[in-house]
């Protein structure tokens, strides 16, 4: 290190602190980037890769960016999962002796982003910590910094509960101790968390102790020093807008495991994992970024408890029946700014004065949200009112000092109003007079002279000067002037008189730009003070307008109140997929009932594909977690049990997910299910078994619905291909059939995508073939295999019927199905077939699991098969 030079040797001192981060080394009006972290950030970023002499007999690679477009790459890097240390100049360098003093002053992480393109404003940014005990249990919080928020849990052994809790929260980067196992590591990121970092710091601060009042576990207030203790080493700086941590046990909330949230497209679809098409976008009718959040927030974590579920719906219900105050309540939360970020930011320290104008203007909306909610005839609607509250100390502070218009830069001036200070004042006023004095100038010279077109004009580097262009030039004095600068049309100059009124102008200026800084600051501080309150108001404001949302879009979409049941009833009338009913048009969905009561605890559901199966089975977990959130629900009548959790499982020849799913996936997906599931959980198992060959699957299928229905007793929806599981309603009292049929319509097929009591009619595959103009003699010939099949045992394979070997009629028979040689050749095996032999060969049976067992047997097949 001693060869390289001293700036480089600071360089490598710092970087070696901060070894998984690039490292922003200001150098003047630049951040550069040396070494290693050049080469990749040249190629990351797309920038030009130099070098510089470092001391050293090589040269250094090198890549640096302006640090006014600085935050472009920053969030490049960090929306790629880098992490970024900004290094700054931290001394002033005229008074540097040596190389100027450089230091880190803060480290953005993909968790830690303040601002940006990396934050979307209707999306929470969450990093999280987890910390594993003893016991096997783990601790789990989590915090947005931009808000401030922070919850913390514990969760069971069951790493599983860790990643959905991440999946839930889209948590962008976590926090580990260093020694964290490594296996749960690769866990975590194969979940799309981008980053993952370390503290090994787990013991309270002081800085944080005030924020755990509500923490009364010791391993809770662990696990949340741990993420906090890592907030500050990183940010370094005031998080004075953190708010108090509060503890949450997901048992509080419907469980939705991460598959189940993506089947039923709850933020995301599957296809484009954009919010287009999913039920946050049917739904999102918030006016304000906050309530965006909230609203997402809901939909992630649906309420199990009748009372706050009838809470919502109460409010839901008046500002339904009120459609004049919703629009106007709507009119003014649009002009609500984002409080709870913006409280961040004062605190922060990265407010300019536009922002505070903003919140201001948002807070003058307070009053009249509060007028129009006490003008309503509801006692727990008047109570939000009253939680209002309109920070008047703030409105008036910031109405007296800033002005209507503030420039964005905090070292232009013009942010602060005439009048709010003295001192302010008397500079602005010799600034004016000193202007005046100008302005008066100009006209005297003009009069003096004679030339109406003299002018008195000002750039940076000569400051004031008469400008007298060229054809007027002989009307001046010899030496009336001293010049200054000649251009081509004209000449400038100045007069003593001229450059000390500038003088005392500049200087005037000068103290006014710093005294405006100065004042800011200090307002700053004053409204940092009210933080907890802003951040009250934003938490009741964003709940107000999740609230109006939900009364919005029930009423434009015909949404009814559902009733809670506590016998387990379902009972919908007319009821709808939501977002299929939207993308249709209303006009062409076709309604459907659903009735499961205590006689009706599965519902086995056969028809041919399109015909809306999938759709209705979806409709039902949709419409349950619609009622749960304290929305209304696409019917026109319903009651509903309060489920516990949600499981649905998607056929691996459905799943669009996974995509390369296997059938070992679905199944432990469905293990998933049938082992957390209870009486009170709605269980969703499309097309499950579709996966492995028709025996193997049908026996599976089978054998899951029985052990839901008889050792559950969950409500169940099981979509099915295999007709031949329809019987099963004979032995499985709390079974029965329902069905989506086709039809026949002009020689084509139409689906009427209606539900109808029932199994489906099992010849409509060959109804089809009918349509599709296939062979008579061959139709005539499904339809007796078909009679046949339905006359034996289902157990029995097709072989028992007899086989048509000889053409029926003139035309030569080329479809006879079971035709088999009586005395089969002995056939050569082709390589693919020999190398699965081999495999099997190979196989230690002994040394499997019957999970491997029946994986691997799959994939064999599935090598034969293609
Ligand atoms: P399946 O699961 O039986 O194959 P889907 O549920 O996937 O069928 O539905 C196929 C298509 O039919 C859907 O994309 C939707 O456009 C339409 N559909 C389903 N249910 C209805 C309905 N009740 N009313 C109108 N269209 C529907
Ligand atoms: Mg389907």
């Amino acid at each position: 290190m001693a060869a390289y030079t001293p700036m480089i040797q600071q360089y490598l001192t710092v970087k070696a602190e901060y070894q998984d981060a690039f490292l922003f080394f200001r150098l003047g009006d630049f951040y550069e980037m040396f070494f290693e972290d050049a080469i990749k950030a040249s190629q990351e970023l797309e920038i030009t890769l130099t070098s510089r002499e470092g001391g050293s007999d090589e040269r250094i690679p090198m890549c640096g960016v302006p640090h006014h477009a600085a935050h472009n790459y920053i969030e490049q890097l960090i929306s790629k999962g880098y992490k970024v240390a900004i290094c700054e100049q931290t001394e002033d360098p005229k008074h540097a002796k040596g190389v100027v003093r450089r230091e880190v002053v803060q480290l953005i992480t993909p968790g830690t982003v303040m601002e940006g393109k990396g934050l979307s404003e209707k999306e929470n940014n969450y990093i999280a910590a987890v910390s594993s005990f003893e016991d096997g249990t783990f601790g789990f919080a989590y915090n947005d910094i931009s808000t401030g928020e922070s919850r913390v849990t514990i969760l069971s052994a069951n790493f599983d509960e860790v990643l959905n809790e991440l999946a839930v929260l889209s948590a962008k980067e976590v926090v580990v101790a260093s020694n964290f196992d490594e296996a749960l590591q690769k866990k975590m990121r194969d979940r799309d968390v981008l980053a993952i970092s370390f503290e090994d710091n787990s013991s309270i601060d002081l800085n944080f102790q005030h924020l755990l009042e509500a923490v009364n576990q010791e391993k809770l207030k662990q696990a949340v020093a741990r993420l906090f203790n890592y907030l500050y080493r990183s940010q370094k700086r005031s998080l004075d807008h953190l708010q108090p941590v509060t503890t949450y046990q997901i048992h509080q909330y419907m469980k939705i495991d991460y598959y189940s949230k993506r089947n039923l497209e709850l933020t995301e679809t599957i296809r484009s994992k954009g919010k287009k098409g999913s039920l946050l976008w049917l739904l999102d009718e918030t006016m304000t970024a906050m309530g965006g959040r909230m609203l997402k927030h809901w939909i992630d974590r649906p309420l199990i408890s009748q009372n706050e579920i009838e809470y919502r719906q109460t409010i839901v219900d008046v500002l339904m029946n009120h459609y004049f105050e919703r629009q106007e309540l709507r009119e003014k939360l649009k002009e609500v700014y984002d409080l709870e970020r913006l409280a961040g930011r004062v605190a922060f320290g990265n407010v300019n004065a536009r922002d505070l104008v903003q919140l201001k203007r948002s807070l003058m909306q307070t009053p009249f949200l509060k007028q129009i909610l006490q003008g309503m005839p509801n006692e727990q609607v008047n109570k939000i009112a009253d939680l209002l509250d309109p920070c008047e100390e703030i409105t008036d502070l910031l109405e007296q000092a800033i002005v209507e218009n503030p420039p964005l830069s905090l070292k232009e001036g013009n942010m602060i109003r005439d009048g709010y200070n003295k001192q302010l004042d008397q500079y602005r006023d010799a600034s004016r007079n000193g202007k005046t004095w100008i302005a008066q100038l100009e006209r005297d010279e003009r009069e003096k002279t004679g030339i109406k077109s003299l002018k008195v004009g000002y750039n940076r580097v000569f400051g004031y000067y008469i400008e007298v262009t060229r054809a007027n030039l002989h009307l001046l004095k010899e030496g009336q002037y001293e010049r200054k600068q000649t251009l081509t049309n004209a000449e400038r100059y100045i007069t003593p008189d001229l450059k000390e009124k500038e003088a005392l102008i500049l200087q005037a200026e000068e103290k006014c730009g710093e005294l405006e800084y100065e004042l800011f600051t200090e307002i700053r501080e004053m409204i940092k003070e009210q933080i907890p309150r802003l951040q009250s108001l934003a938490k009741t404001v964003s709940e107000l307008d999740v609230l109006q949302c939900f009364a919005q879009t029930s009423e434009e979409r015909r949404y009814v109140k559902p009733q809670f049941s506590a016998e387990r009833l379902i009972m919908i009338k007319d009821g709808r997929h939501p977002v299929v009913e939207k993308v249709l048009n209303a006009q062409e969905y076709v309604p459907n009932d659903c009735l499961m009561d205590a006689d009706r605890e599965v519902l086995l559901i056969t028809g041919p594909n399109m015909s809306g199966k999938s759709t209705y089975m979806r409709q039902i977990a949709l419409t349950a977690i619609l009622a749960q959130i304290g929305c209304y629900v696409p019917a026109s009548e319903a009651v509903l049990p309060i489920f516990d959790q949600v499981f649905t499982r998607i056929g691996a020849a459905d799943d669009l997910i996974s995509g390369q799913s296997t059938f070992m996936v679905e199944m432990l997906e469905a293990n998933n299910a049938i082992a957390n599931a209870t009486k009170n959980s709605l269980i969703l198992f499309d097309e499950i078994g579709r996966g492995t060959s028709t025996y193997d699957g049908m026996a599976l299928a089978q054998a899951i619905i029985e052990y839901i229905h008889t050792r559950i007793g969950a409500k169940t929806l099981f979509s099915t291909h295999y007709h031949e599981l329809t019987v099963l309603d004979k032995e499985l009292m709390k079974l029965k059939n329902i069905h989506v049929s086709a039809i026949e319509h002009n020689g084509k097929v139409v689906f009427l995508h209606k539900i109808k009591e029932g199994p489906a009619d099992k010849s409509y595959g060959i109804h089809v073939a009918q349509l599709a103009n296939l062979p008579k003699e061959l139709i005539n010939r499904a339809n007796d295999i078909l009679i046949a099949l339905e006359q034996s045992d289902i157990q029995t394979v097709p072989a028992k019927i007899e086989v048509v070997k000889e053409p029926q009629v003139e035309k030569p028979a080329q479809l006879s199905f079971f035709d088999e040689p009586k005395e089969p050749k002995k056939q050569e095996l082709s390589s693919k077939e020999k190398r699965v032999v081999e495999k099997m060969k190979e196989l230690d049976i002994l040394d499997l699991t019957p999970l491997q067992a029946i994986n691997m047997l799959y994939e064999l097949q599935k090598k034969l098969k293609h």
